[in-house]
């Protein structure tokens, strides 16, 4: 059986991002096996593939067709080189101070066990590697300007902005403002998820290097099953490669495969962690239409637009849910002739907690993790209804006709829970570097260590984890 010093699992946010600080702190000598299940499908052959050129499939499996779904709510990730970096949008929002201490503020759910001014400089570092476009001032503290300049306010988020100079900001984003390290300048055409000019960060865009390096091997193919647990360590990796089981011995083994599957893995090696694989979900969106009276919004030069704070922080989080607006700018009309750009659209996003019942199970399938989604919780139920309540005041500033409602979105596409971050053995499956608890050994990276859900995108953020985990680990 070969041996290395580290075997890492996926090629998403969390394990690359690991991975450069790793390498940057070890041996010359070191040795990394990189196990992908998927292959790399490059950014030029999806956009061949999406204007129907021939020969060019995506080689990668559909997500849809790695687990069983046995609820309602929809999971949306794209397994492959690069994970959904390749169909993410980009937002790239921090969280604020509060998030990480919402037990100790708010007496809900519990604190995570490191602050933000602990990952403020991982934050800082991420924020440099993927040249976040973002404005001089924002609701979370910050000790340098963003990378690049922010992007242009719409007509209406130039009077939200007026209006409320600290809570509502251009967004911080990793779709470039200006043409950055071989990326082009966003263009606004809102199609991000595969973007035309290579404006968004990606895995594949990001020259970060690691995968290039001598110390790395990447076995492409390699769905990781489980691991060999004994001892409180991880002996072996199990993996299948063109249908043969193989293993794989590591000093440190690393765990980047998103929420859904590294619970998976821990449960099918036997995990007995009592919370491995418990509290998994997504925040809760919905969009708010408000018609404008002899208004147009115009302008804008990317897809979200800005960020609104006014209904996010704040005593009420006791009661109910942090909701975070963004303001849209994809192309929208509203059917109404000489009236078809007075609308502007928010997408409302709503924390969640994270409950037991939401959960990751084994399935006969050894390949395929069940998710079962229950419910949302009544915290953010009670949001929701509160929103509606006080939006009307919030947009008092623009010319309102009336604001419409949407129907919940099945997904944010923001998988978090199911390995969450403690300080306790007993709260948590990770400690605040994302080794497990019980195996000292296993590393388990992403969303899923998230303590509490926030409503901010979390890939900055877990990313900012990786990063800190290794640097405080080595
Ligand atoms: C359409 C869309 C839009 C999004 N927009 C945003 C946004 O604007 N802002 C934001 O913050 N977040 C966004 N997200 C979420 C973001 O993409 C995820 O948070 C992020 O990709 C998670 O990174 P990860 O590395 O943990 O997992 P992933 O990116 O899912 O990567 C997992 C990796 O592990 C591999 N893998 C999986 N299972 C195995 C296995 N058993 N063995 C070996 N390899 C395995 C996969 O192939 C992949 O390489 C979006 C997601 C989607 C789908
Ligand atoms: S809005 Fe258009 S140009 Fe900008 S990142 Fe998205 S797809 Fe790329």
């Amino acid at each position: 059986m070969n041996s290395y010093d580290a075997v890492v699992v996926g090629t998403g946010f969390a394990s690359t991002f690991f991975l450069k600080k790793y390498l940057s702190k070890v041996a010359p000598s070191t040795k990394v096996l990189v196990l992908e299940r998927g292959h790399f499908f490059s950014h030029r052959d999806r956009l061949k593939a999406i204007h129907g050129e021939s020969n060019v499939d995506n080689p990668n499996p559909a997500h849809e067709d790695t687990f069983i779904n046995a609820t309602k709510k929809e999971w949306i990730f794209q397994p492959g080189f690069g994970g959904s970096s390749n169909c993410w949008y980009g937002c790239t929002p921090r969280f604020l101070p509060s998030d990480f201490k919402m037990k100790s503020l708010y007496g809900v759910a519990n604190d995570w066990p490191l602050s933000y001014e602990e990952l403020d400089p991982y934050y800082e570092q991420v924020e440099d590697i993927m040249s976040i476009s973002g404005p001089a001032s924002t609701p979370f503290p910050r000790k340098k300007a963003y990378p690049l300049p922010p992007h242009q306010f719409t007509t209406v988020d130039a009077i939200l902005n007026k209006q409320f100079p600290e809570h509502y900001i251009s967004q911080p984003t990793a779709r470039a403002r200006v043409a950055v390290n071989g990326r082009g300048a966003c263009c606004t055409s809102t199609v991000c998820s595969t973007c035309p000019v290579n404006a968004k960060f990606t895995i594949e865009n990001s020259n970060i290097g690691v995968y290039e390096d001598p110390r790395v091997e990447v076995v492409y193919g390699a769905q990781v099953l489980s691991l060999e647990l004994s001892g409180g360590l991880a002996r072996k990796v199990i993996f299948q490669k063109d249908g043969k089981e193989q293993s794989v011995a590591g000093e440190i083994v690393v765990l980047g495969t998103n929420p859904i599957f590294n619970s998976h893995i821990l449960l099918s090696s036997g995990d007995t962690h009592p919370l491995t694989g418990k509290g998994v979900g997504e925040q809760l969106g919905l969009e708010a239409i408000a018609h404008l009276d002899n208004m147009e919004c115009v302008g804008g030069s990317t897809w979200v637009n800005a960020n609104g704070y006014m209904l996010y922080d704040g005593a009420h989080r006791k009661e109910y849910a942090a909701c975070l607006m963004e303001g849209s700018n994809y192309p929208f009309l509203r059917m109404e002739r000489g009236k078809w750009r007075n609308m502007a659209r928010f997408r409302m996003i709503f924390e969640d907690l994270p409950l037991d019942v939401n959960h990751i199970s084994t399935s006969t399938d050894k390949t395929k993790p069940t998710v079962h989604h229950e419910q949302h919780s009544p915290y953010t139920l009670k949001a929701v209804d509160k929103m509606k309540e006080k939006l009307p005041g919030v947009l008092s500033c623009l010319p309102i006709e009336k604001i419409e409602y949407s129907v919940f979105f099945t997904s944010e596409a923001h998988i978090i829970g199911g390995t969450r971050m403690s300080s306790d053995v007993k709260e948590g499956v990770v400690d605040k570097n994302l080794v497990h608890h019980n195996y000292r050994n296993v590393f388990v990276l992403g969303s899923g260590s998230f303590t509490t859900y926030t409503p901010a995108n979390p890939t900055l953020t877990l990313s900012a984890l990786s990063l800190h985990s290794a640097d405080q680990s080595f």
